[in-house]
């Protein structure tokens, strides 16, 4: 029943997702690719102080991946970079199996990709987003505007 809704969570994500486009004017514009699975995701993100003020994502490949970006951007808009770093390595702890999501509510939406972590072929289609943001975070964090990093 619960991986039920958590699959449909997924696909919700993955068919509707949160936070699509490009920003005008990025503080950070990120793409990454994930190689062994195809997946691509281009994330654009804003710090105004020390908030990620705003994110954007564009992308293609298979639904954990997609929907991984959409959930990430919905929840860490808004927040602060240190409250987002901190969301980061709880993720990654969770993808890792080091964490469960019941651990760690804050993560919301974000929690039902905790499946995931069983299926470490899937592991790098989940983290790709959260990759792409901690590059966007570094890069912003440097103070150069309108830099575009790409990696892989
Ligand atoms: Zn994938």
């Amino acid at each position: 029943m619960l991986d039920e809704l958590y699959q449909e969570l997924i696909l919700d994500h993955y068919k509707n997702p949160r936070c699509l486009g490009c920003l005008d004017c990025p503080g950070a514009c990120v793409m990454m690719n994930n190689p062994l699975c195809g997946d691509k995701v281009r994330l654009s993100i804003k710090v105004h102080d020390s908030k990620l003020s705003d994110i954007a994502f564009e992308g293609q490949g298979c639904s954990i991946s997609q929907a991984s970006a959409s959930m990430m951007s919905e929840l860490c808009k808004g927040k602060s970079v240190s409250e987002v770093r901190g969301l980061r390595e709880k993720f990654k702890s969770m993808m890792q199996g080091k964490l469960s999501a019941s651990a760690c509510p804050e993560l919301g939406d974000v929690g039902c990709l905790e499946g995931v972590s069983k299926i470490q072929a899937r592991v790098r289609c989940a983290m790709l987003a959260w990759e792409a943001l901690e590059r966007c975070l570094d890069v912003s964090e440097q103070s150069i505007p309108h830099q575009v990093a790409s990696a892989r």
